[in-house]
């Protein structure tokens, strides 16, 4: 980050969670079928950790050294029953000898597989609430399971859907000075569109954030894997406005080159066009590269699909940014039988 001009900011505390700088990798054989001229690049951050993967570490390195810093010894998230982001959390929690309590959404008979095996597994303790009760009461939800354990003596820290708040925004803040060297190394210079999913919305928020910040040649665009264009725009101006005050002073203004793409849900939240699932088997079999059916597929379907609308111009390099979710991958073997 060039400090220089932005003299006012203070880095947050940061923890070594996952293995970055994660590769920065051309698909050839991708960018031949795909790339109507432009050349295919993943940010591998699929690569930040074995059982850790994902681009929710990169927020958690923040989130867990600010909880750790105010003492807390509890960690307490929220998000679906295969939530990718409750999974890092409660292996991190092990790893930091830190009690983790998960609120998931789904059925309370949901199969012990994918993710929610990993979270029982790392110790986690885990509460199912239906979609109905979760959406009505998760505020009452979280504050109730923050006083039990403040009962039993602990302090806890509440981490949001996805990690996705002002700390969290950091982690792709950091992610894109990464960018900002792999772009030297490959010798991209114009103008490049980077892609990733958004579910809620922090990646792109410290993405946009970040490309502001170290002068990256980009625009964001965040494939919406759930909610709509306003949601997502919204989101991502929340979460960069509570940066800018807890971090940079309310002077600070920068303009954001993000946008967002709400075109690639399909059926809703979890659940994967054909099309979709088609792409995760192409690209496995191209590449060795896997996609998720929840998130990384639809956004890289979307990614290949305004390539081949000119939705992007005609660009000379396109980067999509991995984001994990192998674990879901794994969640919906049925799906991907052919
Ligand atoms: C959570 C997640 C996303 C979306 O990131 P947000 O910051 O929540 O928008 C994308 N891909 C994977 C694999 C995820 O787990």
């Amino acid at each position: 980050m060039r400090a220089s001009s932005f003299p006012r900011i203070d880095r947050a505390p940061r923890l070594a969670l996952g293995n970055m700088s994660t590769p920065f990798q051309l698909l050839e054989r991708v960018s031949e079928r795909y790339g109507h001229g432009a050349r295919i690049w993943v940010k591998r951050d699929d690569m930040t950790g074995s059982v850790v993967t994902g681009n929710k570490v990169r927020k958690l390195e923040y989130i867990v050294a600010h909880a750790k810093a105010q003492g807390c010894d509890t960690l307490i998230t929220c998000g679906a029953v295969q939530s990718n982001h409750c999974r890092a959390t409660a292996i991190v929690g092990a790893q930091l000898g830190m009690k983790v309590h998960l609120i998931l959404r789904g059925d309370p008979e949901a199969p012990l597989e994918g993710n929610y095996l990993l979270d029982t597994l790392a110790g986690a303790n885990v509460s199912i609430y239906t979609a109905e009760e979760y959406q009505q009461t998760l505020p009452d939800l979280m504050r109730q399971w923050d006083e039990h354990y403040a009962s039993e003596g602990h302090k806890c820290w509440q981490i949001p859907t996805g990690g996705s708040d002002d700390i969290g925004v950091w982690g792709y803040v950091n992610a894109c000075e990464e960018l900002a060297l792999d772009f030297e190394r490959a010798r991209i210079t114009a103008h490049t569109p980077i892609v990733c999913a958004s579910g809620s919305g922090g990646t792109q928020a410290g993405l946009a954030l970040g490309a502001a910040l170290v002068d990256l040649p980009a625009t964001i665009y965040g494939v919406a894997v759930c909610d709509d264009a306003a949601y997502f725009d919204e989101k991502v101006k929340a979460d960069v406005d509570a940066w800018i005050k807890r971090y940079a002073g309310d002077s600070f203004h920068p303009v954001l080159p993000t946008r967002t793409i709400d075109r690639y849900i399909g059926p809703g939240y979890g659940k994967a066009q054909p099309e979709v699932l088609n792409l995760i088997r192409e690209i496995a079999s191209l590449e060795g590269l896997f996609l998720d059916p929840v998130y990384t597929g639809k956004a890289f379907f979307g990614m290949v699909t305004e390539l081949a609308n000119s939705g992007f111009g005609k660009p000379r390099d396109v980067v999509f940014i991995h984001t994990g979710g192998i674990f879901g991958l794994l969640a919906q073997c049925d799906e991907l039988i052919m």
